[in-house]
């Protein structure tokens, strides 16, 4: 209920100003969760846990967050710059054609996002395009990569499932060297699990090609299999880059985290869907929220900054500081200032899905409307009231007193009687609070 939510707050503003080892604890297991649940691999959950802990011990609690949400932060950061790290593009720097090798198990999307990325290099990059296929095992796939070839508007170099990849490999370069292409794409067999020949015969076409980048394209639902892929294909070929495709399916898309970590390869796009435009270049700082499972944390962060008046906290500071007390004005001005910072629901929807499961929409709606009740019932009382509560707990009219109020809210007197106990509660924890502390919390509130 809202007095729990209400000295949550303060608890919050007067206790935990950093995150400690003993705060921590609790937190990264729900962090733990929720990777877990994104399909990330133990292993590099256990690596990521440990990095992210180091990290936030001793961060700093900024503003109305509280440690838990400074922990989400922080490991929104760190996942993003473990899966990001700057923009990485497909590298052309090589001598003309520059040949892109396209890695991976069959149903990857190999063969949908070579013709992906023809339609991005030519229209973003401007490059005259060649693409080959050198799998032989399925006669449709290489009528597949035809197909989509042409609707990627680039060339493609005719192969059959006779040939020998290699010897598909040596004619490509050749074809795209004599007919001055820019780039070379070439599409490879994949088998439905990792096996050794077809390990050796991509290291061989690695070999005949000399690519300028290796790709490795991996399926986003795989989750944890993700790993054993990766592994098999980076032992094999030094890879230059991932593409994570289908990630327009409800995977979490954990794959993200665990391929990075074992490859070490940059991801450099995402696909997006079954069509020739749908390539994305991955964006490691949305795809972190959608890993943890959570609306944009920093948005939280920023609001909670904004959404405090700083004039209106050092007055109150100022006030405590005097001796002078937080009077109900005071209590009125914080229901305010939820308000401003978009009401409780608007809050609890940025915050990760796992931290808000406890409260249910009925709570918060419950919150709300206790808010809004809170907020009619402070107004209908006098200005006089609210700057001398005591007039209404002890004065000698107080019982007149709050039956108006109650009638001008439109509630009961005992509803009046609960604002006034809250408020009381409050005022205690408030006294309670050295006023020098109180002054650091209230410029920290104000950013
Ligand atoms: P390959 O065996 O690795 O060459 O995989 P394909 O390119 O043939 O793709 C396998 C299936 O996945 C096909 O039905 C594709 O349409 C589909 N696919 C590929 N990429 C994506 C994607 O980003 N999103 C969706 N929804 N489907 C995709
Ligand atoms: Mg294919």
């Amino acid at each position: 209920n809202l007095t729990d939510r209400l000295s949550q707050l303060v608890k919050t503003m007067r206790g935990q100003a950093r995150i400690t080892e003993s705060n921590v604890q609790e937190m990264l297991r729900e962090v733990r969760m929720a990777l877990l649940e994104a399909d990330v691999a133990l292993p590099v959950v256990r690596d990521f846990i440990a990095r992210v802990k180091d990290k936030a011990l001793g961060q700093e609690v900024v503003g109305s967050l509280n440690p838990g949400q400074v922990l989400v932060s922080v490991v929104h950061k760190e996942l993003a710059a473990t899966m990001g790290e700057g923009v990485a593009d497909i590298n052309l720097a090589a001598q003309p054609p520059a040949v892109i090798l396209m890695a991976g198990l069959q149903g990857a999307g190999k063969t949908t996002t070579t013709a992906k990325l023809a339609k991005h290099l030519i229209e973003k990059r401007k490059k005259k395009v060649l693409t080959v296929s050198a799998d032989v095992y399925r006669p449709a796939a290489i009528e597949q990569l035809k197909t989509v070839t042409r609707q990627a508007g680039a060339e493609w170099f005719a192969s059959t499932p006779e040939q020998k990849p290699h010897d598909i490999a040596v004619a490509a370069i050749d074809y795209a060297k004599r007919h001055y292409f820019d780039v070379l794409l070439v599409d490879t067999a994949g088998r439905l699990a990792i096996d050794e020949a077809l390990m050796a015969e991509i290291r061989d076409l690695h070999g005949v090609l000399n690519p300028v980048e290796t790709l490795f394209v991996v399926d986003a639902m795989q989750g944890q299999d993700a790993v054993n892929t990766a592994k098999a294909f980076k032992e094999a070929l030094p890879l230059t880059g991932v593409i994570l495709t289908k990630l327009d399916g409800d995977s979490r898309g954990g794959a993200a985290l665990s391929v990075r970590q074992i490859t070490g390869a940059p991801i450099k796009f995402a696909g997006v869907s079954e069509k020739i435009d749908g390539l994305e270049v991955f964006d490691a700082e949305r795809h972190a929220g959608r890993v943890l499972g959570m609306g944009d944390i920093v948005a939280l962060v920023e609001e909670v900054t904004k959404g405090v008046d700083l004039a209106a906290a050092e007055k109150l500071a100022g006030k405590l500081k005097s001796g002078s007390g937080f009077d109900l004005n005071d209590f009125l001005a914080q229901i305010s200032q939820m308000k401003k910072m978009g009401g409780l629901s608007s809050l609890m929807d940025k915050l990760p899905a796992q931290m808000t499961a406890k409260a249910g929409a009925a709570d918060m709606d419950n919150a709300e409307r206790d808010m809004k009740r809170m907020e009619g019932i402070l107004s209908a009382m006098t200005a006089k009231e609210r700057a001398n509560p005591k007039l209404l707990l002890d004065g000698k009219s107080k019982a007149s007193r709050k039956k108006r109020i109650a009638q001008g809210a439109g509630v009961q007197v005992q509803e009046v009687n609960r604002v006034l106990n809250q408020y009381d509660q409050m005022a205690g924890m408030m006294k309670k609070m050295s006023g020098g502390g109180m002054m650091k919390m209230m410029k920290k509130l104000g950013g």
